[in-house]
Order: structure tokens, then sequence, then C-alpha cells
């Protein structure tokens, strides 16, 4: 087993890291806390990134990347959290997955464009009736010839306004037998006439959206693999192989308590002679979470990964930030609940938002509970409950 990064990898780590010392900056650093989604001066940094093919690495240098592996991109990602720059970048994620499912008209059309940073996708399977369970999707794709028109509705979908695209998966076929026989994905412009884009905000502040669709035209150019064949498709983008989890926001805010500890507070650790226990617990914790997210895209470059590496890690590194943002608030005791605007919140009431936020990472792209329904079925071969 060898933990080295190849010479290459060092190379771009160093690469990305100077980069965004320099350009991940307090505006960017303040539209991405604000959770209200990429705002002028993100997107100016993601185009940056793009004009040094940061982006997307893993890709072919003919679409943008530069022929790495996911190890890569999960340098990419650790970088860009650890910074507080935009994240996730679900362009890149889709673009994955156009890599193994598009025709090549659609990887010419659309990957240069995301690996510059100048076309960004939102993910829009989820629907009031259609969460876990994927594939009881109702957004209706009526057959219309060269084209599809489309009716119905989508929640939660987070970066509908302020994306180009949206990655639609579609039903097609209402009277198949298995349900999830007849799904289509579509790419779908989000300036389309019919389409309405509506804010719902979660307690956290996090903007997502309700996103309506009212005979909106789609030409089937933008189908992406087979009209009925959209679970082939999800699949390939949920489970194909992955990146790693990464510790990067968690080691941010974690060195900050850390510094907030000792250079400001002492007396908080003073009082309270279990907390360096409980900071050591979560040190242990981050560095296993870059051990399972390097591991996971190790084998997802070895050809290696099966559908449950990225799981373990998944459910590992979502479930330790929400166990960190727990204890975080146990050690900032009252004071922890502040926000931001009040002079006694600790730290400009940072941790309260990430508090608020962090079961958001229990629950998106599969929730906890489906992850470990994937683990124990694909992975260990139990039956389903
Ligand atoms: C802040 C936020 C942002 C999001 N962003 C996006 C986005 O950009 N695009 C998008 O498409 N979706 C997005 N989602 C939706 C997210 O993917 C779904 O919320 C998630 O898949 C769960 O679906 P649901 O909310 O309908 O809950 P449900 O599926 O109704 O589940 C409710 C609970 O039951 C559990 N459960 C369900 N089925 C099983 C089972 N078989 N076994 C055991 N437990 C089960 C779940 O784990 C959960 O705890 C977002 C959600 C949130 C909260």
């Amino acid at each position: 087993m060898d933990f080295e990064l190849t010479p290459e990898e060092k190379a771009f780590q160093k690469e990305v890291r100077e980069f965004l010392d320099k350009e991940c900056n307090e505006n960017v650093i303040a539209e991405t806390e604000s959770m209200l989604g990429e705002g002028p001066y993100s997107k100016e940094l993601i185009k940056k990134m793009g004009a040094r093919n940061m982006l997307a690495p893993r890709w072919p240098e003919e679409y943008g990347g530069r022929g790495m592996g996911f190890m890569a991109e999960t340098i990419k990602v650790h970088e860009l959290t650890y910074h507080r720059g935009p994240f996730p970048l679900d362009g890149v994620e889709i673009g994955n997955t156009l890599l193994v499912c598009g025709t090549e008209e659609q990887k010419k059309k659309f990957l240069p464009g995301i690996a510059r940073g100048e076309i960004e996708f939102a993910l829009g399977y989820t629907e009031p009736n259609a969460g876990s369970d994927v594939a009881s999707v109702q957004l209706r794709a009526v057959d219309n010839g060269d084209e599809f028109i489309l009716n119905g509705q989508k929640i939660y979908n987070t970066e509908a306004h302020f994306s180009d695209y949206h990655w639609l998966l579609t039903r097609t076929d209402p009277t198949a037998e298995k349900k999830h026989r007849g799904l289509t994905m579509l790419m779908v412009d989000l300036k389309s006439p019919g389409i309405t884009i509506r804010p719902l905000v979660t307690s956290a502040g996090l903007r997502t959206n309700e996103v309506f669709y009212e005979d909106v035209h789609v030409p089937k150019a933008n189908m992406v693999g087979e009209k009925n064949g959209g679970w082939a498709v999800i699949m390939s983008a949920l489970y194909g192989g992955m990146g790693g989890g990464s510790s990067g926001a968690s080691r941010f805010h974690f060195e900050t308590l850390t510094k907030y500890l000792l250079e400001e507070k002492p007396e908080i650790v003073a009082d309270n002679p279990w907390i360096p226990d409980a900071m050591a617990d979560i040190d242990i914790k981050l560095h296993l979470l870059d051990v399972m997210g390097f591991r996971a895209s190790s084998m997802s470059d070895l050809g290696l990964s099966t559908p449950y590496d990225g799981p373990v890690s998944h459910v590992f590194a979502n479930e330790s930030r929400r166990d960190f943002c727990n204890v975080v608030m146990q050690i900032l005791g009252p004071y922890g609940q502040l926000a931001e605007g009040s002079k006694w919140a600790p730290l400009r009431g940072v941790f309260l938002r990430q508090y608020m936020d962090s079961p958001r990472w229990t629950i998106v792209h599969g929730s906890s509970e489906i992850q470990r329904l994937v683990i124990a079925t694909r992975g260990l071969g139990l039956p389903r409950k």
C-alpha cells in the first residue's frame, strides 16, 4: 500500500492550493457562507479555475481536463472546500456521467464549457413524491417527434436559480411494468419558456428551489442514454466510479476552533476537562476520513472500485461532519447559539450555521439510511429489509 501522491498529483495539489490561497478571497467566502448559491465572485473564481484546467482534472485534455484520475478530483474538492470556495460543482459531476453515457456530440457541446466554468448544471431528481425512491419520478415527458414536451414539478433542486441547465429525470412511460423502466434523462436549458423557479429556504438559511414545468419543449438531442433508459444513466451518475469524501471544510473549521480555544478562550478548555478528548476524537475522524476518501479515489483509478466504496466514505464523511458540529456546539455552550450580528457570537456565528446545516449532508445525494442499504445489499450481499 502506497499512501504517497504521485509527483503529478503533488504538483496539482500545490498548484490548486497556491491558486486558492490567492484567489479564494473574502468575497467568495462570503458568498459560500451566505448559502444562497454561486454569486458573481464565485462564478469568477470558477472561470479562473476553468482557464487553468483545474475544474475537471480527470477529463481528457480534449474536453478541458488534464487526463488525471479520481485522486486529482478528490484533491481539487479537498482544496476547494478547505478554502471555503463554491461547492458542489454539479456541472462537473454531470460531466463525469456524460463521459460515460453521453453521445460524442453531447460531450463536445457540454464538456469543454463545463470545464471552462461557463456551464453549470442543477440536479433535477427529487419530486414531492420521489426522494429516496427516485424511480417514482412523475414529471412527464411526452414524445413529440424530435422533441419532448414536459409538465410537472421538482423540489429541492438547489442549484436551479444560478445554473444554465437542468439534469432532469423524467417519466416517459407511465405504463411501464417496473417503474424504473419508464424513465428518461434530459438536459434542459433553464431559460426555456414554461419553467418557473421558486425559492425554498432551509432552517440554516440555505437556498434551494421548487421548479415547475409547464409545456416545456426540449430537443431530443438533449436526451442522455436511451428513451426509457434513464435508470442506467442515474445508476452511472450515483454509483459509477467516484472520488471519496473529503475532510476539507471540516478540517478548516476544526483548525479555526482549535486556534480560538488556544488563543482567545483558553478558559473554556480549562473549565471543561472533557474537551481535549473530544477534540482528539474529531482529529482522529478527520484523519480517517482522508484515508477513506483517498482510498476510494485510488480504487476508482485502479478500476477496482465497488458500488459500495463511495457510500462507505460518503456516510462516514457526512456523519462525521454532523458529529463534529454537535461537539462544537457543546464546546461553545450557550454562546454558540448566537447568530452572526450579535457581538457575543463566537467566531461570527459561523458554527451555528454549520450546525444548522449539518443534517443536510446526511440527506442529499442519498440519505445515510439509503447509503447503508447499498452497503448492506450491494456490498455485503445481505437481503433487503
Ligand atoms: C437541503 C437539500 C438540498 C437538496 N438538493 C437537491 C438537489 O439539488 N437536487 C435533487 O434532485 N434533490 C436534492 N435534495 C433532495 C434529496 O436528495 C432528498 O431529500 C433525499 O433523497 C431524501 O428524499 P426525501 O426528502 O423525499 O425523503 P424520503 O425519501 O421521504 O425519506 C424520509 C426518511 O426515510 C428514510 N428512508 C426512505 N426510504 C428508506 C428505506 N428504503 N430504508 C430505510 N430508510 C428509508 C430516509 O433515509 C429519510 O430519513 C436536497 C434535499 C435537501 C434537504
